[in-house]
């Protein structure tokens, strides 16, 4: 992989500006904070916002009427930097939750089911985690765990 020592708050800045128009035509909204100095993460930039990008679009995907994904920034211990991604869509079962990162596991009709097991792999080549948490009918909470970079570019 091709990495470099660069700041997490740019691709989070940079995937709300490519999520917006979609957010628009949905009637979403897609809401970011950011309230901590600049974190950095060895990384391939445009492989954590594909990550990122395609996360939310599922949020976005997940909710009827107008709904609310909230991106979160926090720094755990100084060593993790953790991105939380929650949508206030329809949940996913409980059964399901096992399967949303196998490859070609889709439950919509033009799905492609590629999205989150890509999302799995690029994670684990960047030496982190992501997790997911769902209520039904209430929402969906990814979380992503990435190990900020020792020597600060
Ligand atoms: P695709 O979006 O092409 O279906 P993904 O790998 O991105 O493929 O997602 C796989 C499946 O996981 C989706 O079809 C959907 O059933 C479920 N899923 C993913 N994210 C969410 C979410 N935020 N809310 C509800 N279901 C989700
Ligand atoms: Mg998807």
């Amino acid at each position: 992989v091709n990495v470099k020592s660069q700041v997490l708050q740019e691709c989070i800045e940079r995937v709300v500006s490519l999520s917006e128009s979609q957010a628009t035509f949905y009637g979403h909204r897609v809401h970011y904070e950011n309230e901590l100095s600049p974190i950095y993460i060895d990384m391939d930039r445009d492989k954590i916002v594909q990550v990122l990008l395609n996360i939310v679009k599922n949020g976005l995907e997940a909710m009827k009427d107008t709904g609310v994904i909230s991106i979160r920034l926090m720094q755990k211990d100084g060593k993790t930097a953790v991105i939380e991604i929650a949508d206030t869509g329809e949940g996913i079962p409980d059964p399901e939750l096992q399967r949303i990162f196998d490859p070609f596991y889709t439950t919509k009709e033009n799905g492609t089911g590629l999205g989150l097991s890509v999302c799995h792999k690029t994670i684990q080549d960047h030496n982190g985690k992501i997790e997911v948490q769902s209520t039904l009918k209430h929402g969906t909470t990814f979380r992503i765990l990435l190990p900020v970079s020792q020597k600060q570019a």
